[in-house]
């Protein structure tokens, strides 16, 4: 049986539609026809190279949701036709010191889905069944897919901000629109720093009943006990320090991240720190889908065809959208 993929054959070239057999699961994997796929910007750094995928061609995509159709011999904890998530970590190695600290984010062997395996921007894809999740069911596939990577990895970000009452995100896309949601609903502040006169995204954030939106240059009403910077803007890291209280952190949350500009140490006095987020660890996994359950999460898919994923990307890269993109097969 063949199936079609949306493979990258060559960085800073477009994905090329191709008919592929069919992948076979092996002991722990499950075959999985996707039902819908996230578009990350992660995806967008592999395609333009910030990121050098180990391997080409390569099929992107770790917002995976879909139905188990095949398991291998050992793969026990799905069914078929279960609903299954497949997000960025794909596996890890159990052995190293990260992973034996509840680290497996650091693991020395760790491998992505979409970068190191295959990903779902086709119609079938394996992944090892022990790192997928069960997924919430009040949410439809188009709308929990942005959950498993935006969600996911922005809930990691947002638990490094402890009991911050005023929170900054920089960038308001696909994360910080879903987790700005949980914060809010913990009753904390969320200001929110866009593009200088994106007054789109600023609107779109005082949509969601975020306290303050604003430019990313601007100052905020009031000092903030942590930011999370989800743009891959180096810059912003001293922008976001100096409107950060003294003890207050600021997260940087991409994988990808342009140069940090040298500033001046003052800004960073008073024990301020800055920190990275990568990736995340199963555990998160079951932490924020467990709030995802409990609390609605608005997630505001744009659909694209499979076929459209090149166009999907694109707009993300010219910030054509709130929300985020998801492919469907
Ligand atoms: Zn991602
Ligand atoms: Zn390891």
């Amino acid at each position: 049986m063949n199936m079609v993929a949306m493979q990258l054959e060559q960085v800073g070239q477009p994905l090329t539609c191709v008919k592929l057999v069919l992948p076979v699961p092996r002991e722990h994997e499950i075959l999985i026809q996707v039902r819908a796929c996230g578009v990350c910007r992660t995806d967008l750094h592999i395609a333009d190279g910030d990121l050098v995928p180990h391997h080409l061609p390569l099929t992107l995509g770790h917002e995976v949701v879909g139905t188990v159709v095949e398991r291998g011999t050992s793969a026990q904890e799905f069914a078929i036709n279960d609903r299954v998530g497949v997000p960025w970590l794909a596996g890890s190695c159990g052995h190293c010191r990260f992973c034996l600290a509840e680290h497996e984010n650091l693991c020395n062997d760790i491998r992505f889905t979409g970068f190191d395996h295959d990903g779902g921007y086709a119609e079938y894809l394996v992944a090892d069944a022990r790192y997928c999740f069960h997924v919430p069911e009040r949410y439809d596939d188009m709308h929990v897919a942005p959950l498993l990577c935006a969600g996911l990895i922005g809930y990691r970000a947002y638990a490094m901000a402890g009991d911050a009452e005023r929170i900054g995100f920089y960038g308001f896309g696909a994360a910080a629109h879903i987790i700005s949601q949980v914060a809010r609903h913990r009753g904390q502040q969320v200001f929110a720093f866009t593009r200088p006169g994106d007054s789109r995204s600023q609107d779109f954030a005082r949509s969601l009943g975020v306290t303050w939106a604003g430019n990313a240059d601007a100052r905020p009403p009031a000092e903030l006990d942590a930011a999370i910077i989800f743009a891959p803007v180096g810059a912003l890291v001293p922008q976001a320090l100096t409107v950060t209280r003294k003890g207050g952190t600021v997260i940087c949350a991409g994988i990808h991240m342009s140069d940090l500009p040298a500033f001046p140490y003052a800004i960073l006095w008073g024990e301020r720190s800055v920190r990275s987020v990568a990736n995340l660890t199963r555990e998160d996994g079951r932490a924020f889908f467990q709030i995802a359950d409990h609390i609605p999460l608005k997630t505001m898919p744009i659909p694209f065809p499979l076929t459209r994923a090149n166009d999907a990307l694109n707009a993300l890269r010219d910030g054509a959208f709130d929300g985020a993109a998801v492919l469907i097969p």
